[in-house]
C-alpha cells in the first residue's frame, strides 16, 4: 500500500523563521503573505509531494509542525 506524507502546522505558534523552508527537500513548504495573531508570516504546505520525511518538524525550533503518512 503506498503513502504519502502530509503536514500541519499550528500557525498561531508558528514563529516565521522559515526553517522548514530551508529544510524541506521537496519544497513544498512557504511562508505565508497572510500573520498570524502575533504578526508573523506562518508557514505552510503550497503544493503536493511531502515524503513525510519530518525533516520540517525535526528543525522547527517551536515544535509546531505535525507530520503524518496517509494512504495514498
Ligand atoms: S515531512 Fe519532509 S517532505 Fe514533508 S513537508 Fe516536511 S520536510 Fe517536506
Ligand atoms: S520552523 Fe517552525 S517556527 Fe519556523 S517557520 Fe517553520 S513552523 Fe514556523
Amino acid at each position: 500500500m503506498a503513502f504519502k506524507g502530509q503536514i500541519v502546522v499550528d500557525t498561531d505558534r508558528c514563529k516565521g523563521c522559515g526553517l522548514c523552508v530551508e529544510a524541506c527537500p521537496m519544497h513544498v513548504i512557504e511562508l505565508s503573505k497572510h500573520v498570524n495573531g502575533k504578526g508573523y508570516n506562518y508557514s505552510e504546505p503550497v503544493k503536493e509531494g511531502c515524503i513525510g520525511c519530518a525533516s520540517c518538524a525535526l528543525i522547527c525550533p517551536d515544535g509546531v509542525i505535525s507530520v503524518y503518512k496517509v494512504k495514498c
